[in-house]
């Protein structure tokens, strides 16, 4: 524990929200809780948080010098985040590369089917309701977001793609497809907020297609957390894994 931490705001299904001194900024704290089939799949595994902080720092800091606002200020331990307080949308944008996953549960998309431009969608971030996909209209009716503030989030979430898509390549990962949230400061602003990390991404190896993300324990199969160290040092320098102590 720091002593920033002071009030529990919100407990996710792998973060933990605290108040911070400063109004304006929150803590998040990446535990190793592992959770999957909408909570029915559950394991806490050690270095998990910490991997996943390191991991949605890096992207946030290459987001944010690509002119993309972020919840990130500065991370003050290896699973401890602050970031700006944002009023969080409820709505899990996911955009997809390659058609794989829920996609081909729902849909006739052929496997591995590249997808160009690459799928939108919008998903109700209400566990009550099991997150279902909404659509303009009804995103407009609950009054989550207005069309103005969906059109800006669509193309926010397709220069992320890119920019991490980019990224990632030149490190010999491909970004199938990842889920992010947004939220708003207090100027108005659409930020983007929670996380993106191989718990909220697929990334597979550009030449085998092996996962190195949360698919491996949704399939029940061992070493995740050996994937995401994997992820963790592909994405990082010299100096960040210095300061981190990873190998
Ligand atoms: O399961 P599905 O194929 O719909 O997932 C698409 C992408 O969104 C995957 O990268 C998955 O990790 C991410 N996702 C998420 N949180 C959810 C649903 C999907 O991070 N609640």
């Amino acid at each position: 524990m720091t002593d920033v931490k002071k009030e529990l705001l919100y407990t996710g299904k792998a973060k933990n929200v605290y108040k911070t001194e400063n109004d304006d900024e929150v803590l998040i704290e990446f535990r190793d809780d592992i959770t999957a089939l909408d909570g029915g799949k559950k394991d806490t595994l050690s270095k998990k948080g910490a991997y996943n902080a390191l991991i949605s720092s890096k992207f946030f800091k290459i987001l944010e010098d690509e002119g993309i606002l972020t919840q990130f200020v500065k991370l003050i331990n290896e699973n401890e985040m602050i970031a700006k307080s944002l009023d969080m949308i409820p709505l899990e944008v996911i955009c997809r590369n390659i058609a794989t996953g829920s996609l081909l549960r729902k849909y006739p998309f052929h496997k591995n089917q590249h997808l160009q431009p690459p799928v939108l969608q919008f998903d109700y971030k209400n566990d009550v309701y099991h997150d279902p996909m909404l659509n303009d209209s009804i995103i407009i009716a609950l009054k989550i977001a207005t069309e103005e503030q969906l059109q800006q989030i669509r193309q926010i979430t397709l220069k992320i793609n890119k920019v991490l898509s980019e990224f990632l390549y030149e490190r010999g990962l491909i970004l199938v497809d990842f889920k992010v949230e947004f939220g708003f400061d207090k100027d108005g602003n659409i930020v983007l907020g929670d996380e993106i990390s191989p718990d909220t991404t697929r990334l597979w190896d550009s030449e085998t297609h092996k996962n190195f993300d949360k698919d491996i324990f949704r399939k029940g199969e061992e070493g995740v957390v050996d994937a995401y160290e994997v992820v963790v040092n592909l994405v990082l320098n010299d100096e960040e894994k210095q300061k981190w102590n990873i190998d």
